[in-house]
């Protein structure tokens, strides 16, 4: 009997949280719905932009099979395909931030800016049309770019990557020219320059006037690499600080929290993405928790900070 209740309750555990949280956005904020590893749902004025694009667990066994989209839980985590996205921000080209892109094109308006490096856009265009993917040139680094309708600007940072273990930092690879083919295994989504995102939400389409300004970093860099140049006074709302890795490079996130003087600060990226995290998530196992949350490395900001958890809204 226990077995047959233990064997039913997993059976029914997909379907609690089945349905994508909805968040209560205060006064035209924009409502911030994290999803896990470095992927967001952000809603605002009608707009819809994701960042890094992954939702489907893959044990260490599968990262030797053919990368398989789990649909299933995409719709879970993305509701139905509505083609309402207007913009998606890629972090870098590894497989933990992209590798579901080929699998939601469906929830892609006609019009929607795929936001990445030059390498990834050169992994992109090999399963999807140049007229949607936006390769961040050297000249753009550091400019506003506005985006979802003049409803969002933005400014892209070169940054760097934490090396995984060891020093050894998996998949570096550049791309230089499209691929002849889409990315099949997990070591095929190499991860080329890796991008942080200064992102305003505006109070009209295309003016100054900002409501908003989050940072969004979904990969560790050593101090001061990626940190974005404030030259207006506008306050940065909210950080979200990639936590995987954090030890293997110096001055994070401390440096950061210090430089952006944010007035909150989240943490990402720091779920076992080997199993089950939107709706269960467990840490990975190389992340000291413990020396991420406290006043030293948070330079005293401990009161203001947390672990983003999927399917909650910032
Ligand atoms: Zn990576």
């Amino acid at each position: 009997m226990r077995v047959l209740i233990l064997a039913l309750t997993l059976l029914h555990l997909p379907l609690l949280n089945a349905e994508p949280v909805k968040c209560d956005t205060i006064h035209d904020h924009p409502s911030i719905r994290y999803l896990g590893v470095g992927a967001f749902d952000i809603r605002y004025q009608n707009q819809r932009v994701l960042t890094d694009p992954f939702y489907s667990p893959h044990s260490y066994w599968d990262v030797l099979f053919p990368y398989t989209p789990d649909i299933p839980q995409i719709t879970k985590v993305l509701g139905p395909p509505k083609a309402n996205v207007d913009a998606i921000f890629i972090g870098h080209g590894h497989y933990d931030h992209a590798a579901d892109l080929p699998a939601i094109q469906s929830y892609l308006n006609k019009d929607a800016s795929i936001f990445s490096s030059q390498s990834s856009e050169f992994i992109f265009n090999s399963f999807m049309s140049s007229d949607n993917l936006h390769g961040i040139s050297e000249s753009e680094f550091g400019k506003w770019i506005h985006t979802a309708n003049g409803w969002i600007r933005f400014k892209a940072y070169a940054s760097e990557h934490a090396p995984q273990a060891l020093g050894i930092n998996l998949f570096p690879k550049k791309h230089t020219k499209k691929l002849n083919r889409p990315p099949k295994y997990m070591w095929d989504w190499s991860q080329g320059t890796n991008i942080n995102w200064l992102i305003d939400f505006l109070a009209a389409p295309n003016s100054n006037k900002v409501i908003e300004r989050i940072f969004i970093q979904t990969s560790a860099s050593e101090f001061p690499i990626g940190l974005p140049e404030i030259d207006d006074n506008i306050i940065v709302d909210k950080v979200f600080l990639a936590a995987a890795s954090f030890e293997n490079v110096d001055n994070y996130p401390t440096g950061i929290i210090k430089a952006l003087e944010p007035k909150s600060i989240f943490f990402i990226h720091w779920e076992n993405f080997f199993t089950q995290w939107y709706t269960n998530p467990s840490p990975l196992a190389l992340i000291d928790l413990d020396t991420l949350l406290n006043e030293k490395t948070l330079h005293n900001r401990l009161k203001d900070s947390k672990l983003a958890h999927p399917n909650h809204c910032y």
